[in-house]
């Protein structure tokens, strides 16, 4: 069965989330912990996430994807950045452990001119502070376009992370096709390829989520901007053949194009009808 969900508002709650998923044929979907530009996040309410893990089950959502405000910066020049960054994800992995076993995708940050090796120090240094041994979350890396001085555009830097990191086992990637594209890696032209570098560099059991997004700018160009599935440079064919993939299939599958609630359901149904193709 292929997971496939996209992007939603926590503005109403929980199950209103779990309820919205259904609504728009999704089977998974991802949140932000809290608004993304990183202020406080709401009180935890109990009755609410009871209630979405009921309909969870009810409903065979297996996997959700909680992201971290991307104004995060845990490899910042600035300490005090650095700081608000590591407590702010501290006190999300707090909050999910309400929501056990699922995943909490962060991007890694931007080194700033501080240099790649300073940076991928920094974040190690972040996740060795907040991972815990009895945490059930997967914390998962987002590969990055490359833009500016943001780190994580090269499977290189993530394995780096990733090898720095105590915890090993709290830790995952989460593939971004628009990101992984922009940042030159050919999935159009060679997904076999891209994937076989991914395994030999990090490998594929580290591998957790997809976040499926076209891109509005060519291949290589270092930019971050989502598009409409199909309206893109990578396409329909090629986003069709990663969902369809056999190292990929099992994953969940995050839309995060420029979409509301209607376009996604438009996307999530024409790429199940994609799936099912022989
Ligand atoms: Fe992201
Ligand atoms: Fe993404
Ligand atoms: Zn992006």
């Amino acid at each position: 069965m292929l997971q496939i969900g996209c992007h939603l508002s926590t503005s109403k709650g929980f199950l209103a989330m779990g309820k919205e998923a259904s609504a728009i044929g999704a089977n998974t979907f991802q949140f932000f912990t809290r608004n993304p530009r990183g202020s406080k996040a709401k009180a935890i309410d109990q009755k609410d996430i009871d209630e979405l893990l009921k309909w969870m089950r009810e409903n065979h959502i297996q996997n959700i994807v909680a992201h971290a405000p991307y104004t995060l910066n845990p490899c910042s020049d600035k300490e005090q950045t650095r700081q608000f960054a590591l407590e702010t994800m501290a006190d999300d992995l707090v909050r999910m452990e309400y929501l056990p076993n699922q995943y909490y995708n962060f991007h890694p940050g931007s080194h700033v001119g501080q240099g790649v090796e300073t940076g991928i120090h920094q974040i190690v240094e972040a996740l060795n502070a907040i991972l815990k041994p009895e945490q059930t979350t997967t914390v998962l890396l987002e590969t990055m376009s490359g833009k500016g001085s943001e780190i994580g555009s090269r499977f290189e830097e993530l394995k780096q992370i990733i090898d720095g990191v105590i915890l090993q086992d709290k830790i995952g990637v989460c593939l971004d096709t628009c990101h992984v594209y922009d940042a030159g890696y050919d999935i159009v032209q060679n997904l076999d390829g891209v994937i076989k570098e991914f395994d030999n560099v990090i490998g594929l059991n580290k591998l957790c989520a997809v976040h499926l997004n076209d891109s509005k700018n060519p291949f290589c160009s270092h930019k971050d901007r989502h598009e409409k599935i199909g309206e893109g440079y990578i396409g329909l064919k090629a986003i069709s053949a990663v969902i369809r993939h056999p190292k990929l299939c099992h994953l969940p599958f995050c839309l995060e194009t420029p979409n509301e609630l209607e376009g996604y359901q438009k996307e999530i149904a024409l790429l199940r009808e994609k799936f099912a193709q022989l």
